[in-house]
């Protein structure tokens, strides 16, 4: 049996035994988890996300660079046009990891990454590339500077230890934007 043949035959046992069709597009924990495409760090597996509980946006690193950026802004104009509104009550999770293969890019094709990132190579030390306890608090910190988002997202920045299986918090969840107190 060929890959694709494994799959479908995956899919037919999914679709027999573990489909629901009552699932909403508004994810029912009001959460975007961020992370990266490394088959070993898949919130599913690590987070115990279930179907239909947070949107997942993956990508090289889990990183904020400017499509992640397109994403939550589509996403959040998704959310509005099904009813809901993406702000309020919603956590933002930044995850990455260590063993990350963006770091070994750093070294090999910078340009691809700056490219990626949209910044010149001469800038990519600023994103902390080759640490992920640095990364997360890069990210987390370039949403928060973010006008565009709503300030009421809860958002947090975890780094998964791919040698334990634990996920550490790295950047504690925060408003992503305080209100600032108007009383006296
Ligand atoms: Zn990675």
């Amino acid at each position: 049996m060929n890959v694709l043949d494994t799959l479908l035959a995956r899919n037919e046992a999914f679709a027999t035994t573990g489909f629901s069709a009552d699932l909403k597009i508004v994810p029912s924990l009001k959460t975007m988890i961020i992370g990266c495409v490394d088959t070993r760090v898949d919130p599913a597996d690590i987070l115990g996300v279930k179907a239909g509980e947070a949107v997942v946006i993956r990508n090289v690193g889990g990183r904020i660079e400017p499509a992640t950026l397109h994403n939550i802004a589509i996403l959040s104009a998704v959310t509005t046009a099904s009813g809901g509104k993406m702000g309020q009550g919603w956590n933002l999770i930044v995850l990455h990891h260590t063993d990350c293969g963006i770091k070994p890019c750093l070294g090999h094709a910078p340009e691809l990454l700056a490219t990626y990132f949209d910044v010149p190579v001469a800038d990519l030390d600023k994103l902390a590339i080759n640490d992920p306890y640095a990364s997360v608090a890069v990210d987390v910190a370039a949403l928060k500077a973010n006008p565009n988002l709503s300030g009421d997202f809860m958002v947090s920045g975890l780094v998964y230890d791919v040698k334990t299986g634990r996920v550490e918090t790295v950047v504690p969840p925060a408003l992503l934007r305080p209100t600032e107190s108007t009383g006296c």
